[in-house]
């Protein structure tokens, strides 16, 4: 059996449904393994659907466990009407976060005796909680990306220029064999590191400058995300001044970090730092967030979150200063939280490297 279904049945049970067709590809994934690209599982108290089309027939057969394969074409939805995959089911759960208005509105006119009741954050807990075998894997990307930033640092000078080195990250991760990128990776550098999300451009480093590298790997489905601030030579007092300050504050929240605390509590722990350094208007975005089978996913470690954070989440440690037409320093961890504790999974120094 399939253990991730139960505790789909276990989330229907909670809001008095009797079954919950999932949509959001992630989860889909997460509760039966299959990593294509269209799909929908539709979970009933006794059996497991899974209906995908013909680009998926032989892909769903092989990776898929614990629901019976349905290939019917691109119409999932019509065959799950006409299959009757949800007969006797009077309220079906929804994804309500991550299905469009208009397909809500589809399955209630092709199945207008079910009350389809769409829920957000439907199994973001479920998900979080990663098993020791989901920590490996993510262990195992967040090493390759590690490595990434080992070999990138020999390239990174004066006029090299941001889009080359995230082109050498890339190559880096896919040589090292990750399937892709997490995300797209951020190279950003002097002023343009006081843009938190700065997209890499055409322009070079020069002597002085902090680069901001943030970016991860996908292994096996796992993500990895770690962000390093390196120099190009000597920054100055003020810019080694504010890298500690960064440093510090990660390593509160650090110290803070383990399950059964709320993302606000680790938030909190390294904002003080900030603040106490008065540059807390410089700290503009939340602490981190977890990651898995998505770049971003619940749960969310911000102020305004006071969720409480489940064993076997991992999440991101991201701190960042951010001084306007100036520099940026963000420095970026990957932990598993731990009851008592957390354990870090990545391994590059955070030391000031100064290239
Ligand atoms: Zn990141
Ligand atoms: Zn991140």
């Amino acid at each position: 059996m399939n253990p991730r279904l139960d505790l789909i049945r276990r989330r229907c049970a909670d809001l008095d449904a009797d079954a919950a067709l999932l949509t959001f590809l992630p989860h889909v994934r997460w509760a039966v393994g299959f990593t294509g690209s269209n799909g929908v599982l539709v979970v009933t108290p006794d059996e497991a659907h899974f209906v995908t089309d013909g680009r998926y027939a032989t892909q769903a057969e092989a990776e898929v466990q614990g629901a019976e394969v349905h290939v019917p074409g691109y119409r999932l939805f019509e065959h799950v009407a006409e299959a009757e995959l949800l007969a006797g089911a009077e309220t079906v759960l929804l994804q309500g976060d991550h299905l469009p208005f208009t397909e809500v509105e589809r399955l209630r006119q092709l199945l207008q005796e079910v009350r389809f009741l769409p829920v957000g954050g439907l199994l973001d807990e479920d998900v979080a909680a990663k098993t020791e075998e989901e920590i490996a894997r993510v262990r195992a990307a967040q090493a390759v990306t590690d490595e990434v930033f080992a070999a990138i640092l020999p390239f990174i000078g004066p006029g090299v220029s941001e889009r080359d080195l995230a082109a050498e990250i890339v190559y880096q991760h896919l040589k090292r064999g990750c399937e892709r990128m997490a995300f797209e990776p951020i190279v950003a550098s002097g002023l343009r590191g006081a843009l938190p999300h700065a997209r890499p451009t055409t322009k070079t480093l020069r002597p002085g400058e902090l680069v901001v590298l943030d970016f991860g790997g996908v292994l096996d489905g796992y993500c990895a995300d770690m962000t390093r601030t390196v120099a190009v030579g000597d920054p100055g007092e003020e810019a080694r001044g504010v890298y500690q300050v960064v440093l510090d504050a990660q390593q509160a929240a650090l110290d803070a970090a383990a399950a059964g605390r709320t993302g606000r509590d680790l938030d909190q722990a390294a904002r003080q730092v900030i603040e106490a350094a008065g540059l807390g208007e410089h700290f503009p975005h939340s602490l981190g967030h977890g990651v898995g089978l998505e770049a971003h996913e619940w749960p969310r470690l911000s102020s305004r979150v006071e969720d409480t954070l489940p064993a076997g989440a991992t999440v991101t440690v991201e701190p960042g200063v951010y001084l306007p037409e100036r520099f940026g320093v963000r420095i970026e961890d990957l932990v598993v939280l731990r009851e008592g504790g957390c354990e870090n999974l990545t391994a590059s120094t955070k030391e000031l490297l100064v290239l």
